[in-house]
């Protein structure tokens, strides 16, 4: 438990670092984002000067949008769980999303029509759709199939569910599944980890997955995976049903963090 604590605690500190340093960086692009396009006006440059202009308003922009991904992770959020369907949810996202996802993309949308209510803040499910859906077609840069289902589920106890264990009980799963590149298993082991990311500088701040994490374990479920390197990956959400006689989710085992093990 001391071990959890610390690593928590460690936890806490370098988000607020991270916030701290986004913050004054984002002060300093503005500085930079601007001089940049005002100069980008000035009569009289060369080619080679507009080149290295355009260069540093590309560059500074990338560096604005990072910014602003650390900052949304690290403020604290209003979170109000209330009982919803997910296929409802999830319908709105992906429908926002088909423009995201590109024409080369093949979308299938397979909703459960008994699917039971979960309790959650619809806002952060909204995140962990888009996250789940971005990082489907970040791996399909050549077309594939991205396949969004929802389901209802029983746990029973004999079902060992990696990477945390479930009360056992009714379930709804989304499960965001694509045939893509594929994960090998050293970094499966990494993907909930704040920061950690394979994408290159500009496109990826490793903080999709750890969001998707802590949202959901906070609603009481967990995320597995399934993957395999060069033919595709899918990601399922478990989030326990809502028990509608008492209207409040089924008490949940404590969560564990996925970083100590
Ligand atoms: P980011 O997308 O910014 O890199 P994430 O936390 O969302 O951060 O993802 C972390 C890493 O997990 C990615 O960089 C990638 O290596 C891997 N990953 C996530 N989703 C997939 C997927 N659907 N297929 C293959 N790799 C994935």
């Amino acid at each position: 438990l001391e071990r959890q604590l610390r690593q928590a605690q460690k936890m806490e500190a370098l988000g607020r670092m991270a916030g701290g340093i986004a913050h004054d960086f984002n002060n300093l692009l503005t500085i930079i984002n601007s001089w940049a396009e005002l100069l980008t006006g000035e009569p009289g440059q060369t080619t080679r000067t507009q080149r290295g202009m355009a260069q540093i308003r590309e560059a500074g922009n990338k560096a604005t949008a990072l910014t602003r991904q650390l900052l949304a992770f690290t403020r604290h959020q209003i979170v109000e769980r209330q009982p919803l369907n997910l296929n409802d949810r999830v319908t709105d996202i992906v429908e926002l999303m088909k423009r995201v996802i590109g024409e080369d993309i093949q979308l299938a949308l397979t909703l459960d029509p008994a699917l039971g209510r979960v309790k959650a803040d619809p806002g952060q499910i909204e995140q962990v759709v888009m996250n789940l859906v971005v990082n489907a077609r970040d791996a399909m840069p050549h077309g594939g199939r991205l396949d969004v289902e929802t389901k209802s589920v029983s746990i029973a106890h004999s079902d060992p569910l990696w990477p945390n264990p479930l009360t056992p009980g009714p379930y709804v799963t989304l499960a965001v599944r694509d045939t893509g590149c594929g994960m090998d298993a050293d970094t499966v082991a990494h993907v909930f980890e704040p920061f950690f990311t394979t994408k290159e500088l500009g496109k990826g701040t490793g903080l999709g997955l750890s969001t998707v994490y802590g949202i959901v374990r906070q609603s009481g479920g967990t995320v597995g995976i399934e993957s395999e390197p060069g033919h595709g990956t899918t990601f399922t959400i478990y989030l326990p049903c809502i028990d509608e006689d008492s209207d409040s989710p089924r008490p949940v085992a404590q969560p564990r963090n996925i970083i100590e093990q």
